[in-house]
């Protein structure tokens, strides 16, 4: 089928520090790609130029066939919240809910039935192992709850596309990889594509293709079984 995303050509630069030197890459449906290389190599920027969240320097980004530099704001955000699930490394859940309620945003943020939505969601709290969380407040989980809280939102909406930053960060080894095997699984089960950017060696070697990035530019890139 059609690529879910395609890079062309990414530049970006922070202030004077080049982040990334001319990325292209292209992803397809349901396939696992995982995004590796040393710390300060430019993988957090590439997700977040796919993702849309910051607008690459030069270079184009094609999302579902439609191009990103063309769409205004709002149709964007609409990309975004119907097809696209981000796990990013920080600030991503909202401080004031209920783990619960977190899960369930994008349902109600969408118009769906509070009830059933919250329904769905604390099924998805139990699926990513974190039930206890359903009353608890995001001030008062720890780096690897709130991890499994946003991860279980990010499934919920069941999307086509995964980008996950070092979704097992916070994360102690043996919980993460628990984490991942669950990403993974997902995405494999609903035919999601996943795009995942990780430092760990046995993440990548379960995905579809490793892209190896050193110093803003693709070093290698293996296809693994
Ligand atoms: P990692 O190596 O795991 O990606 P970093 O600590 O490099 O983690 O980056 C974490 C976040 O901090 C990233 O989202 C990045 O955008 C931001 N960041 C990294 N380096 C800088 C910097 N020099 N100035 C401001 N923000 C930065
Ligand atoms: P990685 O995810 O591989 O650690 P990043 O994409 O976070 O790499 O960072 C690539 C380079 O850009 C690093 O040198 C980092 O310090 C720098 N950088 C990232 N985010 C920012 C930022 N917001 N401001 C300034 N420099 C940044």
């Amino acid at each position: 089928g059609e690529p879910v995303l395609v890079l062309d050509g990414i530049q970006h630069a922070y202030h004077r520090t080049v982040a990334v030197r001319g990325i292209s890459l292209s992803v397809r449906p349901g396939e696992i790609v995982a995004v590796t290389g040393p710390s300060g190599c430019g993988k957090s920027t590439v997700l977040h130029v796919a993702a849309g969240l910051i607008r690459p320097q030069s270079g184009t980004v094609r999302l579902f066939g439609q191009q990103l530099e063309g769409a205004g704001d709002d149709e964007r955000a609409r990309l975004r919240r119907s097809k696209i699930a981000l796990v990013l490394q920080f600030g991503q859940l909202v401080p004031e809910l209920t783990g619960l309620d977190n899960v369930a945003l994008p349902l109600l943020l969408d118009g769906h039935d509070p009830k059933e939505a919250r329904r769905l969601a604390l099924s998805w709290l139990e699926r990513c192992g974190a039930q206890d969380l359903a009353e608890v407040g995001p001030p008062e989980m720890s780096g690897g709850q709130a991890q499994r809280v946003a991860v279980a939102r990010s499934l919920i909406t069941s999307p086509q596309l995964i980008l996950a930053d070092e979704p097992t960060g916070s994360l102690d080894s043996i919980g993460g990889r628990e984490l991942l095997d669950l990403m993974l699984g997902e995405a494999r089960r609903s035919g999601a594509a996943l795009v995942v950017v990780t430092h760990d060696n046995s993440v990548a070697a379960r995905a579809d293709r490793e892209i190896r990035l050193l110093d803003g530019v693709i070093a290698s890139e293996a296809v693994l079984a």
